[in-house]
C-alpha cells in the first residue's frame, strides 16, 4: 500500500495547491453552468428557465444589471420578482445565479437610519455599516427557546397601558378603518420608548411617501430617533421590495432580540402586504383562494409574526414585540385578512371610526379590543389601580345605553354614570403626550378616590398636561420608585391621589 501523504516539503506544497484547486473547481462548477434565460416578463415577475439548482429567495442577476429574487420554483422553470428596473428586461436575456439568498445588513450601524428593504440608505447618508448579514427569512425561535411574556412595554397611552397591557415579546394587532389613528397609536408607542431600553423598527409598506415622512418627522421631533430604524418600501417601490419589507424589518429587530436586548417592530401595514402578495401570486399564476388571495397568505403572515418572541434566560432573555397594523373596510373584522391576523396575534387594539369622529381619541373600542398575554406583564402598581377602572367603565357603558333617554333618579346610578364619563374623558389623549407609569398611577388613584368627579373635560385635559411636572416637583421619591416594578403601598397611593387633588384645586382657582 502506498502512503498518500507527500514525501517532502516541495511535494507537500504541490499536493496542497492541487487539492485547493480541486476544491475550488467543485465549488465553481455549478455556478459556471448557472446561466438561465428569461422566458416571459409580466409586470415585475419574470419566468426563468435553465436554472434548475436555484433556491427559494435566491438573488438573481440580470444582464442589464437588475436584481431579482426567486419567488417560486416549478419543475421546469422558476418565477422571480425583479426588485428594480423590471421594465427594461426582455424575454431572451440572460440571468445568472448568485448562490446567496436575499439578505439584510444588521447591527448597531443601522440605528437612526432610513433604509429600503435591502438595506440601501434612503436618508441620503453613507451606506450602512453592517455588523452581519442576515437572510430575510429565518426560522422563529422554538418553544423550548422561549419564555413567558412577563415585562410590560410602556406605550405611554393610558387606555392601552391600563386596559390592554402590552407585554415584551407579544404580538398585538392594531386594526381599524382608514384614518382612525392606527399609525398614530404605533408611532406614539415608539415615541414613548424615548425613556426605555427598547429599540424600535418601523416598517412602512405601500404608503404614500408623505405619510412616511410625517412618521419619521414625528419621531425626530418627539422621540429618540437614534434608537429607531425605518425600513421603507413606499407605494412607489416595486412590489418585490414591498413584499420583503416586513421580513427585512424582522431580521433587523432580531439582531437586538438575540443579544439579550429588547426590540419593538411596527409593520404598517399588513393589509397592503397581503395585497402585494396577491398581486405577485396572480402574476405567477398560483391558484387563487378566498378573496383571490393565494392559499399560503396565512402561512406567510404566521411565519413572519412567529419571529416575535420573548427568549429564555439561557438565550439572553431578549424580546421582540410586534405591532402589526391592519386596515378594515367599514369596521368589518370578519373579512379574510383581518380574521387571519387576529388569529395569528395575541390580541388586538380595535380602533372605531365612530369613536374617532366623536373625538374620543385614541378611538380604542374597549369592547372589541383584547390583550391575551399582556395582563400578566402589567406593572403590579398599575394593576393595583386599574382593576376597578375596567369594571367601572364596563358598567358605565351598559348603563349609558339604558339611561340615554330618561332622567336618572337613583343617586347610586348617577354616581356610576358620572364616574364613567370621567373615565372616558381621561382615556382621551392627544398625540405625542406620553404618560409615564407614575402619571398613570396617580391619575387612576385620583379617579378611584373621586377626585376627578367634579372636574370638567377641559380641566381634566389641563390636569393631565400639568401632572408630570407637578409630581416631579412634589413627590420625586415616588416618581423614582414607581419607575421600576415596585408595588404600590396604600400610603403612596393616597399621597398620589392627594397630589392630584392639590393640583386640581389650583386649576379651579385659576378658572374662577
Ligand atoms: P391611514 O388609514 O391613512 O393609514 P391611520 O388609521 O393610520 O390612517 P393616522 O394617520 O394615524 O390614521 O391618523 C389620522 C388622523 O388622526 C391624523 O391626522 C392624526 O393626527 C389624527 N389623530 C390620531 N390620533 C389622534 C389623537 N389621539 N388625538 C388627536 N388626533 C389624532
Ligand atoms: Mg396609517
Amino acid at each position: 500500500m502506498t502512503d498518500p501523504r507527500p514525501a517532502n516539503d516541495e511535494a507537500a506544497e504541490r499536493w496542497l495547491t492541487e487539492s485547493r484547486q480541486r476544491l475550488l473547481h467543485t465549488a465553481l462548477a455549478p455556478e459556471a453552468v448557472s446561466i438561465g434565460r428569461v422566458e416571459r416578463v409580466a409586470d415585475t415577475i419574470v419566468r426563468v428557465s435553465g436554472l434548475p439548482e436555484a433556491r427559494l429567495n435566491e438573488i438573481l442577476h440580470f444582464d442589464g444589471g437588475q436584481t431579482g429574487f426567486v419567488l417560486s420554483l416549478d419543475a421546469h422553470a422558476i418565477s422571480a420578482v425583479v426588485l428594480d428596473g423590471a421594465t427594461t428586461i426582455q424575454a431572451g436575456s440572460r440571468v445568472s445565479r448568485t448562490g446567496a439568498v436575499a439578505q439584510m445588513p444588521v447591527g448597531p450601524g443601522m440605528l437612526g437610519r432610513v433604509v429600503d428593504p435591502l438595506g440601501r440608505p434612503l436618508d441620503g447618508g453613507q451606506p450602512v455599516v453592517a455588523e452581519a448579514w442576515q437572510p430575510l427569512e429565518r426560522p422563529a425561535p422554538a418553544i423550548i427557546q422561549r419564555d413567558m411574556v412577563s415585562q410590560q412595554v410602556d406605550t405611554g397611552i393610558l387606555v392601552i397601558d391600563t386596559l390592554f397591557t402590552l407585554g415584551r415579546g407579544q404580538r398585538e394587532l392594531i386594526i381599524g378603518d382608514r384614518a382612525t389613528g392606527k399609525t398614530s397609536v404605533a408611532v406614539d408607542t415608539i415615541i414613548a420608548q424615548k425613556t426605555s431600553d427598547i429599540t424600535c423598527v418601523y416598517v412602512a409598506i405601500g404608503q404614500r411617501a408623505t405619510a412616511v415622512e410625517r412618521v419619521i418627522e414625528a419621531v425626530h421631533q418627539h422621540g429618540a430617533p437614534e434608537r429607531c430604524i425605518f425600513v421603507v418600501a413606499s407605494a412607489a417601490a416595486s412590489p418585490g421590495l414591498q413584499w420583503i419589507a416586513p421580513f427585512a424589518g424582522m431580521s433587523i429587530a432580531e439582531y437586538f432580540r438575540d443579544r439579550g436586548q429588547h426590540a419593538l417592530i411596527v409593520i404598517d401595514d399588513l393589509t397592503k402586504h397581503a395585497a402585494t402578495h396577491r398581486e405577485l401570486a396572480l402574476l405567477t399564476r398560483e391558484p387563487a383562494g378566498r378573496e383571490a388571495y393565494p392559499g399560503d397568505i396565512f402561512y406567510l403572515h404566521a411565519r413572519l409574526l412567529e419571529r416575535a418572541a420573548k427568549l429564555s434566560d439561557k438565550l439572553g432573555g431578549g424580546s421582540l414585540t410586534a405591532l402589526p397594523i391592519a386596515e378594515t373596510d367599514a369596521g368589518n373584522l370578519s373579512a379574510y385578512i383581518p380574521t387571519n391576523l387576529i388569529s395569528i396575534t395575541d390580541g388586538q387594539i380595535v380602533l372605531n371610526s365612530q369613536l374617532f369622529a366623536a373625538n374620543q381619541r385614541p378611538a380604542v373600542d374597549v369592547g372589541l379590543s383584547v390583550s391575551r398575554v399582556g395582563g400578566k406583564a402589567q406593572r403590579p402598581a398599575l394593576r393595583h389601580v386599574s382593576g376597578k377602572i375596567r369594571l367601572d367603565y364596563a358598567q358605565f357603558l351598559e348603563l349609558e345605553m339604558f339611561t340615554r333617554f330618561g332622567g336618572i333618579a337613583d343617586t347610586r346610578v348617577k354616581a356610576q354614570v358620572t364616574r364613567g364619563e370621567r373615565i372616558r374623558r381621561l382615556l382621551q389623549q392627544p398625540r405625542f403626550v406620553t404618560l409615564r407609569p407614575v402619571d398613570q398611577i396617580a391619575l387612576l388613584a385620583a379617579l378611584n378616590a373621586g377626585v376627578l368627579d367634579a372636574l370638567s373635560a377641559t380641566s381634566i385635559a389641563e390636569l393631565r398636561a400639568r401632572l408630570p411636572g407637578h409630581l416631579d416637583a412634589t413627590m420625586p421619591d415616588a416618581v423614582k420608585a414607581l419607575a421600576s416594578d415596585a408595588v404600590l403601598h396604600d400610603a403612596v397611593r393616597e399621597q398620589l391621589a392627594d397630589a392630584v387633588r392639590g393640583l386640581a384645586g389650583t386649576l379651579r382657582e385659576n378658572r374662577s
